[in-house]
């Protein structure tokens, strides 16, 4: 379970093609990232994969099912977003709940999905307060406990530590990887950050102007860097 095919997706608004044909295959279980410049297209295909737009020509495939025209709900993957999107009005157990009540799961079966949630991501304490009452990186482990408690087949994260200090940046990529490795489901992870893509990518795809400069892993790109962007970017000298 998690395996995305992308098969010569393409998206224009409008007139603007803002992601050429590309092709890209995810493999299960791998903690992929997509890295380049501001406006590259990066949150554009990790909206694609989500089904919060619609691809305008190709295929996305998730594990065996063609998912291009499942609505987002039916893909089985959920996404964290930088915003943290929570409830305000709603208890941090209310909010990861939420989702679930959605999904028309037992009341016990919610229960235990929250507190193994809130035990993996050290919110125990915090179940009852409102978003209002929490830090940056509380608030931002609430968004990702409601992602897992979904059990999805990956998850999908828009540059999910963007707006947080760079210290408790470091302490959130750190949480992430170690939840990837306890996991073991497929994450595809957005940033222009390429600290975090190097730390914690299985895989990096380099885009540009919406298509692939070049994926492979970290100590790949840094070693053989197809071109001067990609080296400029992943930080090696060429
Ligand atoms: P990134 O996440 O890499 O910064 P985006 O995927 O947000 O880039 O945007 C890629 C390009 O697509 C940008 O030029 C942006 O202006 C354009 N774009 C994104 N969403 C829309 C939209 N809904 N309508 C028109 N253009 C869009
Ligand atoms: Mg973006």
């Amino acid at each position: 379970m998690g395996r995305i095919t992308l098969d010569k997706v393409r998206k224009a608004f409008g007139d603007v093609e803002v992601i050429p044909p590309l092709d890209l295959t995810i493999e299960d279980g791998e903690f992929v990232v997509f890295v380049g410049p501001s406006g590259c297209g990066k949150s554009t295909l990790l909206r694609l994969i989500a089904g919060l737009e619609d691809v305008s020509d190709g295929q996305i495939r998730i594990d065996r099912q063609d998912a291009t025209n499942l609505p987002p709900a039916k893909r089985g993957l959920a996404m964290v977003f930088q915003s943290y999107a929570l409830y305000p009005h709603m208890s941090v157990r209310k909010n990861i709940a939420f989702p679930m009540k959605m999904a028309g799961l037992s009341q016990e079966e919610q229960e235990r999905r929250i507190e193994a949630a809130a035990k993996a991501l050290n919110l125990t304490d915090y179940l009852d307060r409102k978003p209002g009452q929490l830090s940056g990186g509380q608030r931002q482990r609430v968004a990702i406990g409601r992602a897992i408690v979904r059990e999805p087949a990956a998850f999908l994260f828009d540059e999910p530590l963007s707006n947080l200090d760079a210290a408790l940046r470091v302490g959130m990529r750190l949480e992430i990887s170690e939840l990837h490795k306890r996991l073991a489901t497929t994450m595809v992870y957005v940033t222009h950050d390429q600290v975090e893509a190097m730390t914690m990518a299985d895989k990096i795809v380099v885009l540009r102007a919406g298509h692939i400069e070049q994926v492979g892993s970290p100590l790949e790109l840094y070693n053989t860097p197809r071109n001067v962007f990609v080296a400029g970017f992943i930080g090696s000298p060429k």
